[in-house]
């Protein structure tokens, strides 16, 4: 946790590069024009839905039932676009259902960014367990450790994904810059090396957090409740809480890839340990 704050001072250097004027993050439906020509575009590569019974935590059984009334609640798989510098990077790559529907277009990617080896993050970078993009794929070095190790239990996606992409696989440490406005920041929990990618060259920022949440109705409120998909509950938790303390104490705007698309939004504490989540 100390890192992920002691990251804070090194944004701050760093943020105030590019001036301009003070102007409102600019927001049209699945689009988000931050300062300085950072462009993010929202795609959706799946509307799903949360169960209830995924979910753990302090709460009892009934007081889940007031956020999911139905036992369930609405979520999504995004993939978001990232252009600035002139180039276009994607992070995540979904199931494959948007790159299948033509919502993305491979060639205009010069790079892809991977918050997390899981099934539902990675399944659109393959197809018939060839590559569907011949440009460069980076993992966190810890996240990739872990899939190759003897520890991980039914890694053969995540070892196909690294065999596949060959010398197109690369590695970064967290806290790199990986290019001109983003930075890799850990957000371990969820995953050994689960990522957030923090978007923008000026003072408006995105910070895109991955699986920080799956039930955006439940875990806003309740950030103590973690998903079975947390491979350490009490950790992810923790980050859950961290991450969204960090965009409100820096008035980020914070995404999540199963947040019900276009999954971005602002976050402001409620005084009781929860928060509360506006969307544009
Ligand atoms: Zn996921």
């Amino acid at each position: 946790m100390r890192k992920l704050f002691s990251l804070l001072a090194l944004i701050s250097l760093v943020m105030f590069a590019c001036k301009e004027k003070n102007t409102a993050v600019q927001i049209d439906g699945n689009k988000m024009v931050l300062d300085c020509g950072t462009e993010i575009i929202s795609i959706e590569d799946l509307s799903t839905e949360m169960a209830i019974s995924l979910f753990s935590g302090v709460l009892p059984e009934e007081q889940k039932f007031e956020y999911m009334p139905e036992g369930k609640t609405p979520a999504s798989i995004s993939i978001f676009l990232v252009k600035t510098g002139g180039k276009t990077y994607m992070i995540d790559a979904g199931f494959g259902n948007a790159i299948k529907e033509n919502k993305i277009d491979a060639q205009s990617i010069s790079s892809i960014f991977i918050t997390h080896m899981h099934g539902d993050h990675i399944s659109g970078l393959l197809q018939n367990d060839s590559v569907v993009f011949s440009v460069p794929v980076y993992v966190a070095k810890i996240e990739n450790d872990y899939w190759h190790s003897e520890e991980a239990q039914s890694a053969e996606l995540q070892k196909i994904v690294a065999s596949a992409y060959g010398k197109n696989y690369k590695t970064f440490n967290f806290s790199d810059s990986i290019v001109s406005g983003i930075i890799a920041i850990n957000a371990a929990g969820h995953t050994p090396g689960h990522t957030a990618f923090l978007i923008g060259k000026g003072k408006q920022k995105l910070l895109i957090a991955g699986d920080f949440l799956h039930a955006a109705a439940l875990q806003f409120p309740h950030p103590t409740e973690s998903a079975n998909f947390d491979m350490d509950k009490d950790k992810a938790s923790k980050v859950r809480i961290a991450l969204m303390e960090m965009a409100e104490k820096n008035d980020w705007f914070i995404a999540g890839m199963h947040i019900p698309s276009p999954g971005w939004g602002k976050v402001k504490s409620n005084g009781e340990g929860g928060f509360i989540f506006s969307t544009p």
